[in-house]
């Protein structure tokens, strides 16, 4: 299984470079709030492989941390968990599906697709897509593959103070919401470093 760690090193220098602007505005943003981290998600499609990976940049206020009951659990256990890799089976591949519809494509839109495809960020692709959706009078018939993908979250920017919500609401066997009160221990000093999470 690859780690948060290794995904993020596999990110090349290019990458980096066409993301830079997307970063440094977000960091602007940062700079207003101090409860503010940005948060780097990372996936791999199972199909398109790890040299296709996909990046996008979230602007966080809070880090929200789910609290299972079956075993007492440490602040760092939760925070662990929320930023350990995970396998999701059902994703819309946006890469996936142009290129699967790419030879049905008209010129115009193939170049169009084209540069699509050359965005590294997810949320650039979606909103090119939306884009063309919105001024075109004939949308193109794209088939959305969901396909299984790896997800790893990181952090990139620490927030100045960070503030912590742990979900300790669940819904039992009956259906009926209860709460965890569960304490959960926590450190004097808390590592919460790029390089830690
Ligand atoms: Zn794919």
């Amino acid at each position: 299984m690859k780690t948060a760690k290794s995904l993020s090193q596999s990110i090349n220098d290019d990458d980096l470079v066409k993301c830079g602007k997307r970063v440094n505005k977000t960091n602007r943003l940062v700079g207003q709030n101090p409860c503010a981290g940005v948060y780097e998600s990372v996936i791999e499609c199972y199909v398109c492989g790890p040299k296709h990976l996909r990046h996008s940049y979230q602007l966080e206020y809070s880090v929200s941390l789910s609290l299972p009951s079956h075993k007492q659990y440490s602040l760092e256990d939760l925070l662990s968990n929320h930023f350990k890799s995970e396998v999701i089976q059902e994703y819309t591949c946006l890469r996936c599906s142009i290129l699967q519809y790419m030879p049905k494509a008209q010129p115009r839109e193939k170049q169009f697709l084209n540069s699509v495809l050359s965005q590294c960020c997810e949320f650039d692709k979606e909103s090119l897509l939306r884009t063309w959706y919105h001024i075109s009078e004939e949308p193109m018939a794209i088939h959305f593959q969901n396909r299984k993908i790896l997800k790893s979250t990181k952090v990139l920017k620490r927030p100045k103070t960070l503030v912590i919500h742990i979900q300790r609401s669940t819904i039992n066997q009956f259906g009926d919401p209860v709460l965890n009160n569960q304490f959960v221990p926590y450190p004097e000093l808390l590592n919460f470093s790029s390089k830690q999470y």
